[in-house]
């Protein structure tokens, strides 16, 4: 009775994931459709036949955008894990945010934890750094601040029970001044959620974050104001290398503007 549970469980995850895709297809071959039906009618002015395969151009991008981030996650290879340090990634990864984000956007990089190291696997970190500044860039409109901190921490906010002596854990945080999370804070993590335009949007980042955070033995925190802005914390749990007989003992810290 327990596997037949388990089975229907399941069933009702991948019906859930297939009905969100293709309720967001279906709206997107909506569009296509219809701008053939507009193309069809005679005497069409030149300047609306080109806006309407353009939209149907646009269209036809962006579904293959989500099939192919579907595919992507579909095809999400088996964790790598290997030991690195934290700050070396982020810095050799600022670049990248930096295009992300563009150029009017603030970048912080406060380093509160150098050499740090955790074991998990890099590409999927640096996949839930994009992840997080692709939304933090569409959450501020063009203008703002992201930060990005690196810390050791004692404990993930959801286990303090757990909690084992300080600077057990590196805390990653992307911190933007945007718009903030209004409500429904409790449903951005779920595969498909999403509050951004069809196409735009494929609510698959936060549950890779997700997904990578709780498959490396860690978590992922969010705190968010309205009008303020938001902040994603990564916990990972700290490897014995680099942890120093005193925890804290390499908390120097550095903080720049990139
Ligand atoms: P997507 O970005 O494709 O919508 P995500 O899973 O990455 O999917 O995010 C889900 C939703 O969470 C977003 O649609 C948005 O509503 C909300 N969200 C995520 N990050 C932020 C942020 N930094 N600021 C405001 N809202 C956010």
């Amino acid at each position: 009775a327990e596997d037949a549970l388990r089975q229907a469980q399941k069933m009702e995850a991948v019906g859930q994931l297939t009905g969100g895709v293709a309720h967001d297809l279906n709206n997107l071959l909506t569009i296509v459709r219809s701008s053939i039906e507009f193309l069809r009618r005679p005497n069409l002015p030149e300047e609306r036949r080109i806006r309407y395969i353009d939209a149907i151009a646009d269209t036809v991008d962006r579904a293959s955008k989500l099939t192919g981030q579907l595919l992507a996650f579909a095809r999400r290879q088996a964790l790598k894990p290997e030991v690195f340090d934290v700050s070396e990634r982020i810095r050799a990864v600022i670049d990248m945010l930096r295009t992300i984000v563009g150029s009017r956007i603030r970048i912080v990089i406060d380093i509160a934890c150098e050499h740090c190291f955790v074991e998990a696997d890099v590409t999927q970190f640096e996949t839930a750094l994009v992840n997080m500044a692709v939304n933090a860039r569409d959450a501020m409109d063009g203008e703002g601040t992201l930060r990005v901190r690196v810390d050791s921490v004692s404990s993930m906010p959801a286990i303090r029970r757990h909690a084992g002596g300080p600077g057990r854990f590196v805390a990653v945080s992307i911190g933007d001044t945007g718009v903030g999370i209004p409500n429904r804070l409790g449903h951005i993590f779920e595969l498909f959620f999403t509050t951004k335009e069809v196409g735009r949007g494929t609510g698959l980042g936060l549950s890779q974050v997700y997904g990578f955070a709780k498959q490396s033995g860690g978590d992922v925190a969010v705190e968010s104001m309205v009008g303020q802005g938001t902040s994603f914390t990564l916990y990972l749990p700290r490897t014995a290398r680099g942890i120093a007989p005193d925890a804290e003992g390499d908390r120097r810290g550095s903080r720049y503007e990139e």
